[in-house]
């Protein structure tokens, strides 16, 4: 199968290959491959000498929580910036943990406007911290990390950034405007297998942050000490998913690092887009705001079913039988469904999909003939 989703993600032979041994955790070998796994997570972002990667157990989730639950004090207050599920989902994990919260919002197909960050931050001095989606997996859209970054540390707060689906792929440099924490986990961009979330975290800000966590698993600080002091994990490690992760981390390097695989997603988008443009299909947001992670369409309004209704289960299930796995919308006002651009998956593989879309349409020949030269698009 081929997974065109958020994650999971199609993963590399050699990826999941690396998985096929027993390590100890105490052992000074598995040590070695959880220290390589954190020198390469910071340098991936460039914290060398301001950052510290903590690793965690569990989904992207369990990452956010940890980091939250960590780096907030009962006292501070957090602003989320949100224009999708992620957004939220952060305000609720705040909200749940106890810690003051604030929420802004923006409709799902607009970005963060940095200006009006600025005028919150200036009205409450209390907003000690600011969490921003890069990537927001609800749509796909790109959300100006710059901008943000730039404004919290004018105003001097923390930036808080779900890199989730955007780490290893499009670029994050913690240094300036500095970031404070950025997170992610193993297995979106990185095309590792699920298992590991992950923070990179400022080192100043996380060594100060020993007395804020009131859960025992999920307290990052001092999940990085038993690091520092053993070279170890609190709690048993995945072992297989470290083992994975890191052959992961190397398939990215001889790749040639984010950018060039950032050139490939991007060229899976817009293989995708044209195709599904030809065929008819509309994206739902606008391309300026679009990252190459995660495309949504809308619904077709016409559908060659007995009744004309496209529904997504039954385009899920065709799709399915000829080995491309997609994904539903996410959004509660617009009927959509998403089709991942990134996984170890290439040109070939969207040209194959788009044959199969375009075979479900009934069309006599596939769209890649016509979209190979690129000048056929806006079937729309
Ligand atoms: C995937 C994702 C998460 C975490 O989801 P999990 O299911 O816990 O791995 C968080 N934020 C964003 C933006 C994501 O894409």
């Amino acid at each position: 199968m081929i997974l065109l989703t958020p994650g999971p993600l199609t993963t590399r032979l050699s990826t999941r290959q690396a998985m096929l041994a027993d390590w100890g955790s105490r052992d000074g070998t598995f040590a070695a491959l959880t220290a390589n796994l954190r020198d390469r997570l910071v340098q991936i972002v460039h914290g060398e000498k301001t950052h510290v990667a903590v690793p965690i157990q569990g989904s992207g989730t369990f990452a956010v929580e940890a980091v939250l639950q960590t780096l907030l004090g009962r006292d501070d207050k957090l602003l989320v910036l949100s224009n999708g599920v992620y957004g939220e989902r952060m305000a609720s994990i705040a909200h749940r943990l106890g810690r003051k919260v604030e929420i802004r919002r923006w409709p799902h197909s607009s970005q963060v406007e940095a200006q009006e960050v600025k005028a919150m931050l200036v009205r409450d001095a209390a907003i000690t911290h600011v969490g921003l989606v890069h990537c927001e997996t609800t749509t796909g859209l790109l959300n100006p990390l710059a901008q943000v970054a730039e404004i919290v540390t004018e105003v001097k707060r923390h930036l808080i950034l779900d890199a989730m689906s955007s780490f290893g792929a499009i670029d994050i440099d913690v240094r300036e405007p500095p970031i404070s924490a950025v997170l992610s986990s193993s297995n979106k961009c990185l095309e590792g297998v699920p298992g590991i979330a992950f923070a990179v975290v400022d080192k100043e800000l996380l060594s100060r942050s020993s007395a804020n966590s009131s859960s025992t698993s999920l307290d990052l600080h001092l999940q990085w000490q038993e690091f520092e002091r053993s070279g170890q994990w609190r709690f048993t490690p995945p072992v297989q998913v470290v083992a994975a992760t890191v052959e992961a981390l190397e398939a990215l390097d001889r790749e040639g690092g984010p950018q060039a695989r950032l050139a490939r997603y991007q060229e899976n988008f817009s293989i995708l887009l044209t195709g599904m443009k030809a065929l008819g299909f509309r994206l739902y947001l606008d391309e300026s705001v679009q990252a190459p992670i995660i495309a949504t369409f809308r619904s077709p309004e016409f559908w060659p079913s007995r009744d004309g209704v496209f529904r997504f289960d039954d385009f899920y299930a065709a799709v399915a039988r000829r080995g491309f796995l997609i994904y539903p919308g996410k959004l509660t006002s617009d009927e959509t469904f998403r089709i991942g651009c990134i996984g170890n998956v290439s040109k070939s593989d969207f040209e194959e999909l788009l044959r199969v879309i375009a075979d479900l349409l009934g069309a006599s020949e596939g769209p890649t003939g016509r979209t190979g030269s690129g000048d056929q698009a806006g079937g729309d």
